[in-house]
């Protein structure tokens, strides 16, 4: 390796010896091509004319005078497919491309990640297999159509608790076995070096926007910068571009039915250091080291690790995180919606809560914020209408 993938003392490579190899490859790869002409040239293309970047940095009139901050949106929700995490996938299978790969594999929980590889593997001509736990296949069966229809095989996996955890694992065995065809596409700032290091490298588009955005529209940089962290991706790619300036960083949390009840997705708020899925980092787990389960009612929040360079920046005071609790992100999903006629994802809507709270500070009236506005609320509308009590 060329470089140790470590953020302070997060990060690193945690996993089996077989799959040293395959890291090393990427790596390799990842940075001989990341500057390359023809490889930039090409990711551009399909950023551009596919996902349909840039995306706008909206200033949201109607809730800034509510709230009583000026408050843009940075609006990754209008990429193709609903999220920011097409970024992701058309870069590392671009990549894969690039490497002589014709087959990519990845797990995914609720969804939306399988989705985003499905789009990319069709879009690029590549095999796509997505392992799924079973009890997710079957809680997301709309979601198992998507992929399918674009191509992809979905292969339920039955071990352990049937659910992201057991896919990872038989993802990682995959690999092992498969490496010389096949790249293995994670979908956050997770796992082991290089991936939390590359996944922010395509995410970072984001942040390069925004502010070259911001500055266009004021002037001068924001005050603060709000976004959701699941794994922690969409939060490391616009945090990226404001870490060196006087910005404050925030990440909003799935604080599920509140830390107290152990029924959450806070993984810094309320974890500790640990080993999960190939790398150092804050981990949901008990006393005996045995990982928690995580609880958000937003399935992209929904996960007990989160990206190494988010506990980095927490321990050093560089960014700051809160849990948010799915009562008030379900308000924030709301106040968007009817202020701006912008649904957001209920990820999103985490932020947005974030914000609610932030603006309620009096030492924060007038300040200006840019909240990352990760996805699109319509694969939640089922999930809203049963906690509001409207049948779908
Ligand atoms: C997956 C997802 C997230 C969480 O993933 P990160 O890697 O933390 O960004 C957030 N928002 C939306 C809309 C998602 O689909």
């Amino acid at each position: 390796m060329i470089m140790d993938g470590k953020f302070g003392k997060f990060g690193g490579i945690f996993v089996p010896e077989l799959l040293i190899p395959a890291l090393e490859e990427l790596e390799s790869a990842f940075l001989r091509y990341r500057d390359d002409r023809g490889f930039v040239s090409d990711l551009e293309y399909y950023l551009k004319e596919y996902a349909g970047r840039p995306t706008g940095l909206y200033h949201a009139r109607n809730l800034s005078e509510k709230l009583g901050c000026r408050v843009y949106l940075k609006r990754e929700d209008m990429l193709h497919t609903g999220a920011h995490k097409i970024n992701n996938t058309i870069g590392q299978a671009l990549l894969a491309g690039y490497m002589g790969k014709e087959r990519l594999i990845a797990e995914t929980g609720a969804g939306q990640h399988g989705i985003a590889t499905a789009a990319a593997g069709a879009l690029l001509g590549m095999e796509v297999d997505v392992y799924m736990g079973t009890e997710d296949v079957e809680r997301q069966k709309l979601n198992v159509l998507r992929m399918e229809v674009s191509g992809a095989r979905v292969i339920p996996v039955d071990s352990g608790s049937r659910t992201l955890k057991d896919a990872i694992n038989q993802a990682m065995r995959d690999w092992i076995s498969t490496v010389e065809n096949t790249h293995y596409l994670i979908g956050s700032t997770m796992g082991p070096h290089p991936y939390p290091t590359m996944v922010k490298h395509f995410q970072s588009v984001i942040g390069r926007e925004a502010r070259e955005q911001i500055l266009e529209l004021e002037g001068e940089l924001p005050d603060t910068v709000i976004a959701c962290v699941g794994g922690g991706s969409n939060a490391m790619g616009i945090f990226s571009a404001f870490i060196d300036d006087d910005v404050e960083l925030i990440g909003a949390e799935g604080g599920g039915h509140g830390i107290e009840s152990g029924n959450h997705g806070a993984t810094l708020s309320a974890g500790s250091e640990g080993i999960l899925h190939g790398s150092l980092s804050y981990v949901l787990q008990d006393g005996d080291g045995q990982i928690s389960e995580a609880h958000s009612v937003s399935a992209g929040l929904d996960y007990p690790g989160v990206g190494p360079e988010h506990s980095h920046l927490m321990e050093t005071g560089r960014a700051r995180y809160e849990p948010i609790l799915d009562d008030e992100a379900l308000r924030g999903f709301k106040l968007l919606s009817k202020y701006e006629g912008i649904i957001p994802a209920l990820e999103s809507a985490h932020a947005i809560a974030c914000l609610e709270k932030y603006a309620a500070k009096p030492e924060n009236k007038g300040k200006t914020v840019i909240v990352n506005l990760s996805g699109r609320g319509d694969k939640d509308m089922s999930i809203v209408a049963g906690l509001m009590g409207v049948a779908p």
